[in-house]
């Protein structure tokens, strides 16, 4: 018998880890498809930008090259972007890096807290607990939104890190920014609202819901957003986080170098520049949801109400079929959902805007299984 002797940080043992949703191929092998829809981690449902794609091209030959640290040449493309001075932006491999920064950089193990509501995107729980810091889950409304005066009563003098969603993930509630605006000015003084702005290009007007235009007036605010929805760069990993200067040197000052890599920093900026692919994608998904969300509320689901490129739904009064059934079912014809038992959600399945065959498909499947 072999013994592996190690040591090991005790919050690394029996770790809860991100489940991410299937893979298609995976789906493929355990089923033996051929054709397999994927409608399970709010990818975009038009593929990549073709602007992107020209310009990961054009970079592959590059490859053998590091990037530029500090990736300059995305920061000045966002920069911009937004009207804002390059020292307010943190790119990242993909949001999820700068949400592990912020974890390792601000809360001391031991120490501080984070504050977020239950049922919230994983990341934060899971990135916690590596950190040893402390998470606190505040419970939701009724209805499922974040409950922002409860998060600020859970607050205290400790709290390093307080987590927004917005549009939430999986519920796409969205809170309105004035709601966010009196949420940060009634924060302690030394905790930092993190606004993961990851499906905001998804509302009606991103522009207006969006936090980044108010960051010259709130300096206790870092907003997330990320390439890998609307901008259709998922596998190649680019987000940035918006903040003050002074809490994104810290976060320079500690990152990983070359963390970016070269093709996603050419594809992030042709993607910005493709407004064609953007718009496309906001119809594509805006036009898809409602259609989702009307069939499925006339097949007896409790439907959530959405801003963001998924529905979260559960069956109804009148179904048989469990959450877990229709996932297994559906998953059998060939299309992946998300089942939200790793939120904590038993009875919730969580559907991707896809194309509108895909829709129609997944719509077909879900009728004929419920029949
Ligand atoms: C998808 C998602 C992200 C983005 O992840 P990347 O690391 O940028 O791919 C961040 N936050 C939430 C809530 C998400 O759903």
């Amino acid at each position: 018998m072999s013994r592996v002797a190690f040591h090991l940080r005790p919050e690394a043992a029996d770790f809860d880890p991100y489940v991410p949703g299937l893979s298609v191929d995976e789906v493929r092998e355990r089923f033996g498809l051929s054709t397999v829809i994927k409608m399970a981690s709010n990818e975009n449902p038009l593929g990549i930008s073709p602007l992107a794609l020209a310009a990961v091209r054009e970079h592959a030959g590059y490859s053998f090259r590091y990037a530029r640290e500090g990736n300059p040449d995305i920061v000045a493309a966002l920069a911009g972007h937004y009207g804002l001075p390059e020292d307010r932006f943190v790119p990242g491999n993909g949001s999820d890096e700068i949400i592990d920064l912020l974890l390792r950089v601000f809360p001391v193990p031991g120490l501080h807290n984070v504050v977020a509501s239950r049922a919230s995107f994983s990341m934060y729980r899971v990135l916690s607990r590596l950190c040893g810091v402390e998470f606190r889950a505040v419970p939701r409304r009724d209805d499922f939104s974040p409950d922002l005066p409860g998060l600020a009563a859970a607050a205290d003098d400790e709290t390093a890190l307080l987590f927004v969603t917005a549009p939430d993930n999986p519920s796409g509630f969205c809170p309105p920014r004035a709601d966010l605006e009196s949420l940060a000015g009634s924060l302690p003084p030394s905790c930092i609202l993190v606004l993961d702005e990851a499906y905001v290009d998804f509302c009606p007007e991103p522009g207006a819901q969006s936090f980044v235009p108010l960051l010259n007036d709130f300096d206790n605010v870092v907003v997330l957003r990320t390439f890998s929805k609307a901008y259709g760069l998922a596998g190649l990993r680019l987000g940035y986080g918006v903040m003050s200067p002074a809490q994104a040197s810290v976060l320079h000052a500690v990152h990983m170098p070359f963390s970016v890599n070269t093709a996603a920093e050419a594809a992030g900026i042709a993607a910005l520049r493709d407004r064609n692919f953007y718009e496309e994608t906001r119809r594509v998904v805006a036009e898809g949801r409602a259609r989702l969300s009307d069939e499925l509320s006339s097949l007896g689901f409790i439907v959530y109400p959405s801003m963001a490129n998924f529905l979260m739904f559960r069956p109804g009064a009148a179904h048989t079929k469990s959450a877990a059934d229709i996932f297994e079912q559906l998953l059998a014809r060939g299309v992946i959902i998300r089942r939200l038992k790793s939120y904590g959600l038993e009875d919730h399945l969580r559907v991707s805007v896809g194309t509108a065959e895909e829709n129609r498909r997944f719509i077909g499947l879900v009728k004929e299984i419920c029949a």
